[in-house]
């Protein structure tokens, strides 16, 4: 890379001088660089640095990466189910975060595991309590669309401090938007994609 740097444009019999290599020794070393994109070789030219380093690299992956490609099946649930129902799915469902549907079946709000706990652990009689009366709803809700990159929706958990984004499609009706629930991105589907990305 040193040598590209300082030579560019400079032709692989050039480099290979420099490094008292063999042309043949060194093609599999520029091969992966080129295609990693660190190099870039022009026919009849010879090579360039490109100026990406990997962590640029990285960064480009992760803003390639649609949501649509990374996103999950959610739990959801409607306003009217009681807290103790809602408890119970989020039990069977092994997940952190229900996602609370309107009469329309549109994104109305959500409920985290400790939104559950507070009330659960107040006076309320959470057989009867429906779950609308506790979640945090609509238009406070951060969401992501299928559009949008793999870092866009990890920047808003992080920025938000939240475990997880409802995917939506947002549809106008009326003057009105309304959110379709598409999927979800949470703190594990990041981790998920990290350990995906960091494989060798
Ligand atoms: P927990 O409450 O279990 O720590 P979170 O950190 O995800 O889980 O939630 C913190 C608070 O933020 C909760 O009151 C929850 O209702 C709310 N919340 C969670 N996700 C979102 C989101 N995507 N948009 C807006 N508020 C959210």
């Amino acid at each position: 890379m040193d040598i590209v740097k300082k030579h560019e444009p400079i032709t692989s019999e050039q480099i290979a001088d420099k490094l008292n290599l063999t042309r043949s020794a060194l093609r599999p070393d520029l091969a992966v660089l080129t295609m990693i994109g660190i190099l870039e070789a022009r026919p009849r030219v010879g090579y360039f640095f490109t100026g990406k380093v990997p962590k640029n690299l990285i960064s480009e992956r992760i803003s390639d990466i649609k949501v649509d490609k990374i996103k999950s099946v959610p739990s959801v649930i409607k306003e009217e189910t009681s807290v103790y129902d809602a408890i119970v799915t989020l039990f069977l469902t092994d997940v952190g975060t229900l996602f609370i549907t309107g009469k329309e079946g549109n994104l109305a709000g959500l409920v985290s595991r400790k939104d559950l706990l507070k009330t659960a652990i107040g006076n309320a009689d959470i057989h009867k309590m429906p779950v609308g009366i506790v979640m945090t709803r609509m238009p406070n809700i951060i969401t992501v669309t299928p559009e949008e990159s793999a870092y866009d929706a990890a920047r808003k958990i992080v920025d938000h401090q939240v475990d997880a984004l409802p995917v939506v499609k947002v549809i106008v009706e009326d003057n009105h938007e309304k959110h379709k629930i598409v999927g979800k991105v949470t703190k594990t589907t990041i981790t998920k994609l990290f350990v995906e990305l960091g494989k060798t």
